[in-house]
């Protein structure tokens, strides 16, 4: 099996690794904080110190790292891994970031003889730790199809967008949609409660009507209505309005790079920036919910 160098041992990225010890690849792992490093080697990882250490004799590099200006970090500085690695690897970033940052991640590979495919996911924490993480990747096919037994050990549905970038585009719409969803839903559900409605009648209406979506069928944003999910744990765990806000910033740059339309993206945008901004941003964001709210 493909030796693989794993950077970014975060929320996503310590469970993704350990699934891949699972899987029973050879995985060297580095973090810039050492205990999440001393935590996988206590899975069965190979703790490295340092980036030059991690990529001795790696095949393949994979990254989930909080932005797009990490990758570039970790990437292409003096003690970074392109100036450390000697095999040609295939590199594949995890991380949500631009697609024209990952446009341009992948022309610099390429020009150091290395291949890149961006393979953003779907699923949050609770995927990542399962093992069902959806990946949406962007690249040459050949390359992809190399990625495949990786991704398969740490996901469920894999899928490829098109070339370097796409991965990345696909994702970012996803989420856009998401928000839209999420802030729709929470308007809907509270529109009914203050007319008298109790949210779990109105959910279960809204789940066999046309207003049906994913945030009724799984991520219920009215506290109670749903066990184990964020709002009925005070918004905690789940999916950050940090990052929320983070994936809506990327798709307001991809729109603009093309002048598409985004009245909803943007309004979204808005509502969870003015929430994230009010002392939110920790929350889960489904928190949204709170905000149509009133006395
Ligand atoms: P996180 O902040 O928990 O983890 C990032 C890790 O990267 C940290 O441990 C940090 O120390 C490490 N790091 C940063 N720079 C590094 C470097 N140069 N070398 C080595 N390690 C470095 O973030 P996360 O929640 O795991 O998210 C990672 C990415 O996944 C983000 O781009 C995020 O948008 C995306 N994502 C997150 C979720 C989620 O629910 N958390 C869901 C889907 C996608």
């Amino acid at each position: 099996m493909a030796k693989i160098a794993f950077f970014g041992l975060g929320n996503m990225g310590a469970s993704m690794a350990k699934n891949l010890v699972k899987a029973q690849f050879n995985v060297t792992v580095f973090d810039l904080v050492g205990s999440q490093v001393q935590l996988l080697a206590e899975a069965g990882a190979i703790p490295s110190s340092s980036v030059k250490q991690a990529v001795e004799s790696a095949e393949i590099i994979i990254s989930m790292l909080p932005a797009g200006k990490h990758v570039e970090s970790l990437y292409f500085d003096e003690d970074g891994i392109v100036n450390n690695i000697s095999a040609k690897s295939l590199f594949i970033d995890c991380s949500t970031i631009e697609s024209n940052t990952a446009k341009s991640i992948g022309a610099r590979l390429q020009a150091h003889g290395h291949r890149f495919i961006d393979a953003p996911v779907s699923g949050g924490v609770a995927g990542a730790a399962a093992g069902t993480l959806t990946f949406i990747a962007g690249g040459e096919k050949v390359d992809f199809d190399e990625a495949q037994s990786c991704l398969q050990a740490m996901g469920k549905n894999i899928f490829h967008a098109g070339g370097i970038g796409a991965g990345q585009v696909a994702k970012i719409c996803n989420n856009m949609l998401l928000a839209i969803l999420m802030a729709g839903t929470s308007e809907a559900l509270q529109l009914g409660i203050d007319n008298g409605l109790d949210p779990k009648v109105m959910s279960d209406i809204l789940l066999q009507s046309s207003g049906r979506n994913w945030t009724l069928e799984l991520y219920n944003p009215c506290p109670g209505v749903m066990a184990n999910v964020p709002s009925s744990n005070d918004y905690q765990g789940g999916f950050l309005v940090d990052l929320m806000n983070k994936d809506l910033g990327l798709a307001m740059g991809t729109a603009a790079n093309n002048q598409s339309v985004v009245p909803l993206g943007q309004l979204a945008k808005s509502l969870f920036q003015m929430h994230g901004n009010a002392g939110n941003g920790k929350l889960d964001f489904s928190s949204i919910f709170n905000a149509y709210k009133h006395g």
